[in-house]
């Protein structure tokens, strides 16, 4: 009698890219999709979004690598806004998005009037928090719903029980403190609209106190020598829940950070693939490693919360000590590999002809080295320090590919 086979299902991968080079990290490695920006009409207007044109090599490069490409299209916006609105999703409407992601629902609906065959995915800003929320969004045409954040493990689960709908959950990444986004602060203080994709980020300025009848009298408010906290909360990682998250139902896991850089990008990628990669070959024997722990302190990031999913975030959730925290640095990208064995690296970071670097690749690739020498990639000239946007000549023992990442101790550590 023939042995079942006994298939792993897994949730997506679902990475940002902020743009060409990030899509192309993220993609390198071993996210199953990734959500991208045009110029227009995508919150986080301030990333460096694609053009029509570069939206369209985008999805190009993406599915010929095998990842989806959603497009943001989830602003909310203004009677004006509609108008051009119209003109853009008509424009943009021969590019093969995989789904695009709305919010608002006149949006939805200009989408379903100019593209009535896309794939509809709901934003996180439309808040939903309840199974009857994502029933009515499914009846009008969405296949996919955003969870907010402010659910709970024992909600997530309340939505598979009751409807069948893909369902995508932020596992990673910068928390806004306002509700699931939705926020007046920045349009307040800058007249950066955060629901138009400008946010200004004023909930992590310092502030002072002032008393009304003495105005231009401020009292400091301290927490320590580095200023106040009041807004900082950690950012969000679920790494450790992954078993959970895949039993209560959840189809795809979204890593936020268009506006973040490419070492991030890669560095989640990286070990979130290596998890769910672990975790299908065997989910019996699967345990996070520690490794995998350790490589997301090596970003920049605010300390880790795991936000709401085992209830309201506490004391413990909140970062009073200081700002971003990191171990490493990132100084540079292998572009290529030449024929006679050595490595062009594009530099990022001041890299000096002595220096100890990690080149990290897919699979949890990571080999330490300590550099003898660097050479110019055009003559081949001996360096002693190479500079931001320079491209160089290294020769290491090992294999590395196209995209790999180098980084660096921090030297202060
Ligand atoms: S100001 Fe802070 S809380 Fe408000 S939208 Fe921006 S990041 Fe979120």
């Amino acid at each position: 009698m023939r042995k079942g086979i006994n298939i792993v299902i897994i949730p997506e991968l679902l990475a940002p890219a902020g743009n060409f080079e990030k899509l192309k990290m993220a993609v390198h490695y071993g996210a199953d999709a990734v959500y991208l920006g045009g110029e227009e009409f995508s919150l986080r207007n301030l990333a460096d979004n694609f053009t029509i044109e570069g939206l369209g090599e985008a999805v190009a490069y993406a599915h010929a690598r095998g990842a989806k490409v959603y497009l943001t299209t989830n602003i909310f916006p203004a009677n004006d806004d509609l108008e051009g609105m119209m003109r853009y999703l008509d424009k943009i409407r021969e590019i093969p998005f995989d789904a695009y992601i709305v919010a608002d629902p006149g949006v939805l609906d200009m989408v379903r009037e100019v593209s009535p065959e896309r794939v509809l995915h709901l934003s996180t800003q439309a808040n939903t928090t309840n199974w009857r929320s994502a029933r009515f969004w499914q009846r009008q045409g969405v296949a996919r719903v955003n969870l907010a954040r402010e659910m709970t493990l024992a909600d997530i689960r309340g939505f598979k029980d009751n409807l069948a709908m893909e369902l995508e959950l932020f596992v990673h990444g910068a928390m806004c403190i306002s509700y699931s986004g939705r926020c007046l602060l920045s349009s307040v203080m800058t007249g950066r609209d955060a629901n138009k994709g400008k946010c200004a980020h004023p909930c992590r300025w310092g502030y002072a106190l002032m008393e009304e009848q003495r105005p231009g009298s401020y009292f400091p408010v301290l927490e320590n020598d580095r200023g106040t906290f009041i807004f900082n909360s950690k950012d969000l990682c679920l790494l450790e829940y992954l078993p959970e998250l895949i039993g209560a139902g959840v189809d795809s896991l979204k890593i936020e950070g268009r506006m973040k850089g490419i070492n991030y990008v890669a560095s989640v990628v990286r070990v979130y693939r290596e998890a769910l990669d672990r975790y299908r070959e065997n989910p019996e024997t699967y345990a996070v490693k520690d490794e995998w722990l350790e490589e997301l302190k090596k970003i920049s990031h605010r300390g880790y919360t795991t936000g709401f999913l085992f209830g309201p975030p506490g004391e413990e959730d909140h970062e009073y000590q200081t700002g971003y925290l990191r171990s490493h640095e990132f100084v540079g990208v292998v572009t290529e590999r030449a024929e006679d064995g050595s490595i062009i690296v594009e530099v990022r970071n001041r890299i000096n002809a002595d220096d100890e670097l990690e080149f990290i690749g897919r699979g949890m690739a990571s080999h330490r080295f300590t550099l003898s020498g660097m050479t110019s990639e055009v003559n081949d000239y001996p360096l002693t320090v190479a500079h931001p946007n320079q491209r160089i000549r290294l020769r290491i023992p090992f294999h590395v590919e196209p995209l790999d990442l180098i980084r660096r101790e921090k030297l202060d550590n």
